[in-house]
C-alpha cells in the first residue's frame, strides 16, 4: 500500500487504522507468518538487486560494489540474522521467583507493539530503511516506511516494490520531504524509528511525545579516531582512508577527524596520501570506485567548510560541482580549535587531522564534545586502550577498524546522548521493537498470601 501527500491527514489516518488491525486481530503473532513477511523482503531486495543498485547510484553516485557491500547485503545479513534467532529471541522468558513466592511462575512476555513508523536518511536509503523495516517484522508489527525525499529514485522504487512483496496490510510507504512527514508525525504510532540529524531527530520526538509512543533516535554526530606511535601507519592510513571515504564520507559513523600525537602526524599524512592513490589512482575524479556528494547544496555546504576552515590543505581540497558534485578526498591541518571544521559533523571526504600531545589528551578532546556515534582508536598499548574503554562513551567503540562494527551480526548499533536513543539489528531490533509485559501467575490454593493480608496482629518489623 502507498499514500500519497494528495491523500491528505485522513489517509494516513486509515493507513495507519488498517495496519493497526492486523496486529490486534492476533495475525503477527505467528512465527510463521512473521517468517514469511522476512523472506520476501528479502526477495524483494534479491531478486531486485540491480534495479535497487541503479536508483542509489542514481540518486547518490556511489559505485555498485559499495551498494552491494554496505546496502543490499546487509539487509539480507540482517534478515538471515533475524530468521536464525527468532524463535529463541520472541520465546517468553521464565524469572525465577524468591520461595517466599512460591507457588507460581513468572515471565517476561514480549509482544508486538503496533504500527511502527521508520523514517530514512538518503545516505544508505535502502539499508537505513529495510534493516529497522525487517527488525519491527520480527517483532510482529506492521511499518509504514518514509524514504527520504532527497533520494526520489529510490523512494518510487521502493512504493512500487514494497507493496508488491509485502501485503497492504503488512506495510506501505509514504513518499515525501517535511510537510508530508509532519502530517505522518501527527499520527498515533506505536514506535518511531529515526535515521538523521538530530536537528531533525528533536522534531520526530517532539512530535512523537503528544502521543507518548516511544521512539528509537539514530543520528550523527563526530565520530573520532585516535592514533598514536604504537601502530603499523601504513595499515591505519587504509583503514582510516577506507573508513572515511567510502561513500565520499557520507557515513553516519565515518571518522570525522583525526587525533593523531605529533610524533607521527606526518607520517600519518603521507600513508594517507599513499592510500588514497592506491585506492583511487592518482587521479580519484576519474575513479569509478570513488562516490560523489549527493546534491548541490551539500557540495555546497562542503565547499564552504572547507574554505572557511583556516587551516592547511595538504591532500586533495578540489571540487567541482559540474562534475556530478565531485569533491576530493581531503586531509586538512592547523585547523583553529573554534572554525566550524572541528565543531560540525562533517559528512563528507574532508578529514582534518588534529594534533595531540598524548591519549591522555584525546580522551579529553573526546570528552569535552557531544557523545559520538563511533570511537575508534588506533593503538597497540594496552594502557591506552583499556583508558579509552574506561573513560570514555560513545554509541561504539572499534580498536583497528572504522565502520566494521556496525556490520557484525549479534552487536547492537545505536547512538549515546547527542548520537542518539535505542539500539538495534539482529537481537536488539526484536528487543527495541517489543513490548516488554511482565506476566506472573500465582495459584488461587494454596493461598500463601493469607499470610500478608490484613488484619496484622503482633506485627513485628523484621529488619
Ligand atoms: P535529515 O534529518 O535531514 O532527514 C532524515 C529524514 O527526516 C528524511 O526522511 C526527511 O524527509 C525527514 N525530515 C527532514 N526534515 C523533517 C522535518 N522538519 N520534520 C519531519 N521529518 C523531516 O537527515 P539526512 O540528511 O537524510 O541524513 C544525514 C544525517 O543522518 C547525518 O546527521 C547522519 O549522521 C545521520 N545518520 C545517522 C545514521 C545512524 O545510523 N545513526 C545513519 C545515517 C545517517
Amino acid at each position: 500500500m502507498t499514500a500519497s501527500p494528495t491523500d491528505g491527514q485522513q489517509g494516513y489516518a486509515e493507513l495507519v487504522a488498517g495496519l493497526r488491525g492486523t496486529v490486534s486481530a492476533g495475525t503477527t503473532l505467528d512465527l510463521a507468518w512473521r517468517r514469511a513477511q522476512l523472506g520476501a523482503l528479502r526477495r524483494l531486495v534479491t531478486e531486485n538487486h540491480d534495479a535497487l543498485t541503479a536508483a542509489v547510484s542514481a540518486d547518490v553516485g556511489k559505485p555498485d560494489l559499495e551498494v552491494h557491500l554496505t546496502e543490499l547485503s546487509l539487509v539480507v545479513q540482517e534478515i538471515d540474522t533475524l530468521l536464525d534467532g527468532l524463535e529463541a529471541w520472541t520465546a517468553p522468558r521464565p524469572v525465577a521467583l524468591p520461595a517466599t513466592y512460591l507457588p507460581g511462575t513468572a515471565q517476561v512476555q514480549l509482544q508486538p507493539k503496533g504500527v511502527v513508523l521508520v523514517i530514512g536518511p538518503w545516505n544508505y536509503p535502502v539499508q537505513l530503511l529495510l534493516a529497522p523495516v525487517a527488525g519491527a517484522l520480527a517483532a510482529g508489527n506492521t511499518v509504514v516506511v518514509k524514504p527520504s525525499e532527497v533520494t526520489p529514485t529510490v523512494a518510487a522504487l521502493l512504493a512500487e516494490l514494497l507493496p508488491r512483496y509485502l501485503g497492504a496490510d503488512v506495510a506501505a510507504v509514504v513518499t515525501g520531504g517535511v510537510p508530508e512527514t509532519t502530517a505522518l508525525l501527527r499520527e498515533r504510532f506505536d514506535h518511531v524509528f529515526f535515521t538523521g540529524s538530530g536537528r531533525v531527530g528533536r522534531i520526530v520526538m517532539k512530535a512523537a511525545a503528544e502521543h507518548l509512543t516511544p521512539v528509537t533516535l539514530e543520528l550523527g554526530g563526530r565520530s573520532p579516531a585516535f592514533v598514536d606511535g604504537t601502530v603499523d601507519i601504513e595499515a591505519v592510513a587504509r583503514r582510516i582512508a577506507w573508513g572515511k571515504f567510502t561513500n565520499a564520507g557520507q557515513t553516519c559513523v565515518a571518522p570525522d577527524h583525526v587525533l593523531v600525537t605529533r610524533e607521527v602526524r606526518e607520517e600519518l599524512l603521507a600513508a594517507l596520501g599513499r592510500a588514497i592513490t592506491s585506492f583511487f589512482g592518482p587521479d580519484p575524479r576519474r575513479s569509478r570506485d570513488f562516490g560523489r556528494i549527493v546534491n548541490a547544496e551539500h557540495h555546497a555546504r562542503l565547499v564552504s567548510l572547507l574554505g572557511s576552515s583556516g587551516g592547511r590543505v595538504v591532500l586533495g581540497g578540489q571540487h567541482d560541482v559540474e562534475d556530478r558534485f565531485y569533491l576530493a578526498p581531503t586531509a586538512v591541518v592547523d585547523v583553529p580549535a573554534d572554525a566550524d571544521l572541528l565543531s560540525e559533523e562533517i559528512f563528507g571526504p574532508v578529514l582534518p587531522v588534529v594534533t595531540v600531545a598524548d591519549a591522555r589528551e584525546a580522551i579529553e578532546v573526546v570528552g569535552a564534545g557531544e557523545r559520538p556515534l563511533a570511537l575508534y582508536v588506533f593503538s597497540e598499548d594496552e594502557q591506552t586502550r583499556a583508558a579509552f574503554g574506561a573513560r570514555t562513551v560513545s554509541g561504539g567503540l572499534a580498536y583497528g577498524s572504522p565502520l566494521l562494527h556496525l556490520t557484525v551480526p549479534g552487536l547492537p548499533f545505536g547512538g549515546v546522548g547527542a548520537s542518539g536513543i535505542g539500539r538495534y539489528l539482529g537481537q536488539a531490533s526484536v528487543e527495541e521493537f517489543s513490548h516488554h509485559r511482565s506476566v506472573l501467575s500465582k495459584p488461587l490454593r494454596p493461598d500463601t498470601l493469607r499470610l500478608v493480608y490484613p488484619p496484622y496482629p503482633g506485627w513485628k518489623r523484621p529488619l
